[in-house]
């Protein structure tokens, strides 16, 4: 009997370069006996296959239901086609095109095989930092250009020796067409110097167990490093940032080592031994062997990574299994990503550079995440890993392109093409000048890579913001201003696909009101096109703006002014570092009426961290209030009555009675450590009453958490109970984060529903 014969042309999009796709192809077509070809191109991966007609079928369907681990198939187009009597399978060269709308794969952390390779003696990339395969090693940080090829990356400038080229060439080797790949004879090459320059013969192991700081060129940008359990290293490091606050992250040897350091949960550890590596912010063992009051002043979490390349195993040996590894940047300036610049910028705070000469093209810091009580995911900063990975929101419209221009602090872009959102990697504070020429550059890169000019651009309505001047300046492009708390809920909604009517919790630091006040205690009713301020916390004289938001002290003595008048002066021993002066100037500028005022819920924290005497001056972003959250003792019991009222503009989430309990609980001389949960519990009553009452008017019953404040475990978990207990449904983020590093989302979303 005549055997059937049946030829296709398959088009797949999706995530299908750099992860191995073509060899699968390859391998598949090959172990079925069919003959045709494969190809790269900028708009996807297109497969021509012929053969018997059973077959081609087991071929598709093989290929859609286990793709290669690292591909993700976003569509893939099945057409007949005339058959053309090939006579083998081949792999042919790329094309590059006008239509580019294949994905650029994230970084992917060193994979088992490529690990066991360079802890191997006898294997011939033995200790080679830049080791790497098609299922892992750099991507998103080397690509240029797209489609992804070798000649379009930074790896361009090392030709790869006969070795190395047969395994690329090889289908059936884990290197075929791996387009970083290099072995320690053609490929890039790491080398220390001290501070001069100068090239050193020593072990890095050994430079580190000195106490010495060392930078490290990595994957997307600069490390400094220190030994971890080296108290005088962690101060010296500390000093010389002059950051004497903030939290450093570290990296572990291995699993066994963050063992050592950390609670690790199931999740933890999926996370921590993830491709995408980031680091996992845990609660720490205090373990006393690190200088816990050194690394994570103020707090009972430590952020903590594994390697993520093979030169990060050059960094440790068996003396050493956790390095400070904190971004080597100055305070609020970018990132370090050349070795020029770092040998020059970084001299007075590294005494060693572990540099090489493989370039950084797209700086990317390390991504953080935590775990929340649900067990569910809360990204702090989606970066490495994770981007340029695009996420589905169907709500977009398909048509034009978007770009949301996102905040100010902690800055992201996002750019849509179809249905999908890329959400760029952190550029900080735009009102830096070199964060904001990244960002600007940023956005050139990311337009080139997806290939689309956006027709339409979303910014926020914070005049001022950097993002939304840049946005006022672009011509030709209509802009759609989006107010700030809108864009959370909007990208809270949009991440879990959801529609309709919605109410959003908003809670951040400030956002600006649609009335031209401060938000930041927000609960919003509406929907992707409009919404309402259904409540609010009390507004605050907000007499000294940003001055406010750096000391939490003046806040305290604003609550305590607004709440008890003159007797606030009583209180000014709780307040060390207010003066009776400045207490005196806050009140006349309040009294003068004081034209800016606030409802931000973070700011209400500063106040109540303040008073209790945990934290009188921001030295970080949120420093007193995750000391707060850090300090509160958990069997605590006891809360404040809860009082919601109606106002000319919508109900009022008073703040009141919480503010006169605290103070009378710390006239009887409560523990601040009860009074702090005390505070949260209360909080999240009084946000759940207003909800309950929202919702029984309205009769909506989905709700949206969002804002940085949710990033506060005690609060969300807390709230996330009472409201299913009201039979509600509450969501979180869990693809970008709650804080302004996601409201670009939201702003996009709202921008195609208002074309
Ligand atoms: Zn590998
Ligand atoms: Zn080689
Ligand atoms: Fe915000």
């Amino acid at each position: 009997m005549m055997q059937h014969s049946s030829a296709k042309r398959l088009t797949i999009k999706g995530i299908v370069q750099g992860v191995g796709f073509r060899p699968y192809v390859y391998r598949l077509a090959m172990g079925m006996g069919l003959k045709g070809w494969v190809l790269n191109s900028s708009s996807g991966v297109f497969i021509e296959v012929e053969g018997q007609a059973e077959q081609v079928n087991k071929f598709i369907s093989q290929l859609l239901d286990q793709p290669p681990p690292l591909a993700v198939i976003k569509s893939c187009q099945v057409e007949d086609i005339a058959a053309r009597h090939f006579d083998n399978f081949i792999i042919r060269e790329s094309q590059g095109e006008q239509v580019r709308e294949v994905d650029v794969s994230p970084d992917i952390a060193i994979c088992a095989d490529c690990r066991r390779e360079v802890r191997d003696p006898q294997d011939r990339r033995y200790g080679y930092p830049f080791t790497n395969c098609t299922n892992c090693g750099p991507r998103f940080t080397i690509i240029q250009d797209v489609p992804y090829d070798r000649i379009k990356t930074t790896m361009n400038v090392f030709p790869m020796c006969r070795q190395c080229r047969q395994e690329y060439l090889d289908p059936l080797n884990r290197r075929f067409h791996a387009q970083p790949n290099a072995c320690p004879d053609c490929g890039p090459k790491a080398w220390l110097t001290d501070s001069h320059g100068r090239i050193c013969e020593i072990g890095v192991g050994d430079v580190l167990k000195r106490g010495a700081v060392l930078a490290v060129k990595g994957l997307g940008a600069f490390h400094l490093a220190v030994d971890a359990s080296n108290r005088e290293a962690v101060q010296l490091l500390r000093r010389r940032k002059r950051r004497d606050a903030k939290p450093f992250a570290v990296m572990a040897r291995d699993l066994a080592a963050a063992y050592k350091y950390c609670l690790v949960s199931e999740q933890e550890e999926a996370w921590l031994t993830s491709r995408q590596a980031p680091i996992v912010v845990m609660k720490s063992l205090n373990n006393p062997a690190i200088p816990g009051d050194l690394l994570h002043p103020g707090l009972n979490t430590l952020g903590l990574m594994l390697p993520y390349t093979p030169l990060h195993y050059m960094l440790f040996d068996e003396e050493l299994d956790l390095l400070v590894m904190t971004s080597a940047n100055i305070s609020d300036e970018p990132l370090i990503t050349d070795n020029d610049q770092a040998t020059s910028s970084l001299k007075d705070l590294a005494d060693y550079f572990l540099l090489h000469d493989r370039d950084i093209f797209n700086p990317c810091d390390d991504s953080v995440l935590s775990i929340s009580s649900g067990n569910s995911t809360d990204i702090i900063r989606r970066a490495r890993g994770f981007v340029p990975q695009g996420i589905r929101a169907p709500r977009l419209k398909t048509s034009a392109s978007i770009l949301a221009v996102g905040g100010e602090m902690k800055n992201t872009f996002c750019l849509t093409r179809g249905e999908e959102a890329y959400l760029s990697q952190h550029w900080g504070d735009l009102s830096n000048y070199h964060n904001y020429l990244n960002f600007t550059e940023g956005i050139a890169r990311f337009k080139q890579m997806l290939a689309v000019e956006p027709g339409l651009i979303a910014h926020d309505m914070h005049p001022d913001y950097q993002s939304t001047r840049w946005a006022k300046r672009q011509k030709q492009v209509r802009l759609v201003p989006v107010q700030h708390h809108h864009a959370h809920m909007a990208a809270a909604m949009a991440e879990n696909g959801l529609q309709g009517r919605t109410l959003g919790l908003v809670l951040d630091g400030a956002g600006w009101g649609a009335d031209g006040s401060v938000w930041g205690g927000e609960l919003l009713l509406g929907d992707y096109r409009s919404f309402n301020r259904a409540a609010h916390l009390t507004t605050m004289p907000f007499a000294g703006g940003d001055l406010n938001a750096q000391n939490p002290y003046r806040m305290a003595f604003i609550y305590m002014y607004q709440l008890l008048g003159d007797r606030a002066f009583e209180y000014l021993r709780w307040m060390p570092e207010l003066t009776r002066q400045e207490g005196e100037v806050i009140i006349k500028n309040i009294q003068l009426g004081e034209p800016l005022s606030t409802s931000s819920c973070g700011r209400f924290f500063d106040a109540v961290s303040s008073i209790l005497g945990v934290c009188h001056i921001n030295r970080y972003e949120g420093q007193a209030a995750m000391e707060l959250e850090a300090m509160a003792a958990s069997h605590a019991c006891g809360v404040y009555p809860v009082s919601v009222y109606r106002d000319t503009d919508g109900l009022i989430m008073d703040v009141s009675p919480i503010w006169l309990g605290i103070v009378h609980d710390l006239e009887n001389g409560h523990h601040s450590a009860h009074i702090a949960m005390r505070f949260h519990r209360s909080l999240a009553a009084l946000l759940t009453e207003a909800i309950r009452q929202v919702h029984i008017d309205s009769g909506i019953d989905q709700v949206v958490l969002s804002g940085g404040v949710f990033h506060n475990k005690i609060l969300t978990q807390m709230l996330a109970e009472a409201l299913t207990e009201l039979k509600l449904q509450v969501y979180t983020h869990r693809q970008v984060p709650a804080g302004d590093g996601g409201i670009a989302l939201g702003q996009a979303v709202i921008a195609s529903e208002v074309i």
